[in-house]
């Protein structure tokens, strides 16, 4: 078993993943500037650290949880040098393609291996253990992270080299966007034809508009009661990350010369819609296209 890790990025997602490799035996050198990451990691049973190299030293594993490419790419120029040759880096962050596969070059090009392992699953798979992990990467680097990827994972799938982890995190997201957009224009055309929520939820569930974000995640109260709906649209999956990960959509659309209308046309909504509502779940999108078309009625 790998023992020795690195852990750069104790946020919601990263502190309860660095916890979860301390309960299970690892030992884990913690970095984070912000002291309240800090203290958390401290209770959590990490050794917290001064400096981000001071978490690459000596270490099996480095693994970054950090809120962009950028910052993933700058703190990668402080870990390399501090490592020890052959130290396997996986970064969990959603980041672009383009800045995986550089963080990957980098890493390569300093002596070490590198992963890209970005997750879906939330702050509540996050602290239960259960994420999935899309991995990018060679199959022993894959091979060799799979006891460190499972003790925070539920289901971990190689998806092919550098940057293709990305690729499906970005992929999935993008398909997630649109079909939450689609669905809530269903759902307000309905409401304007007479169709009630739990009518539309009976036919269309086991119909061919069925989807994860009608069945799961149902935008409207009622019919799931799980669903952030019931909860005032609170978060879930904020509108902030899935405008985030629009955008890294968009870019990779963009750079690959794809017709993506409807990903570019997402990403546009819910940048929209991020201006003022960031904070809430990105199913409450229902509710601006609801109030949009209301307005629309009065004109
Ligand atoms: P967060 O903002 O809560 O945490 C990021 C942490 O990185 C912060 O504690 C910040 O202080 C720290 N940080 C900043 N600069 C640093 C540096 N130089 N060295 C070390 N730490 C540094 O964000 P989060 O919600 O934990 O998300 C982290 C990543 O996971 C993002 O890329 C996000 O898109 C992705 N993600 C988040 C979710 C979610 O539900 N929150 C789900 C899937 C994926």
């Amino acid at each position: 078993m790998t023992k020795k890790i690195g852990f750069l990025g104790l946020g919601h997602m990263g502190g309860p993943m660095a916890a979860n490799l301390v309960t299970a035996g690892y030992d884990v050198l913690a970095f984070d500037p912000v002291p309240a990451a800090q203290d958390k990691a401290r209770e959590d049973g990490a050794t917290v650290v001064a400096t981000a190299a001071a978490a690459a030293t000596d270490r099996d594993v480095v693994i970054t949880m950090l809120p962009n490419g950028k910052l993933v790419l700058d703190v990668y120029a402080d870990l390399l040098p501090a490592a020890t040759p052959g130290t396997l880096f996986i970064d969990c962050s959603t980041i672009d393609v383009a800045d995986a596969k550089a963080a990957a070059a980098l890493a390569a090009g300093a002596g070490h291996r590198a992963l890209d392992a970005p997750v879906s699953g939330g702050v509540a798979g996050a602290a239960a253990g259960t994420l999935t992990f899309m991995v990018g990467g060679g199959e022993q680097d894959f091979a060799d992270a799979a006891d460190v990827l499972n003790v925070m994972g539920g289901k971990v799938v190689h998806c092919g080299g550098s940057g293709v982890g990305q690729a499906a995190k970005i992929c999935n997201n993008m398909l997630l966007g649109i079909s939450m957009i689609g669905l809530s224009e269903a759902l307000v055309l309905g409401e304007k034809l007479g169709l009630s929520h739990q009518s539309f939820f009976d036919v269309v569930s086991t119909a061919s508009g069925q989807s994860w974000a009608l069945t799961s995640y149902c935008p409207v109260p009622g019919p799931v009661p799980t669903s952030p709906a019931n909860n005032d649209y609170q978060p879930g999956f904020a509108t902030a990350l899935m405008t985030k990960d629009l955008g890294l959509a968009a870019n990779a659309l963009r750079d690959n010369g794809v017709d993506g209308l409807l990903g570019l046309l997402a990403s546009e909504i819910y940048t929209r819609f991020n201006q003022d509502r960031a904070g809430l779940d990105f199913s409450a999108i229902v509710t601006d296209i609801r109030s949009r078309s209301d307005q629309e009625d009065a004109e």
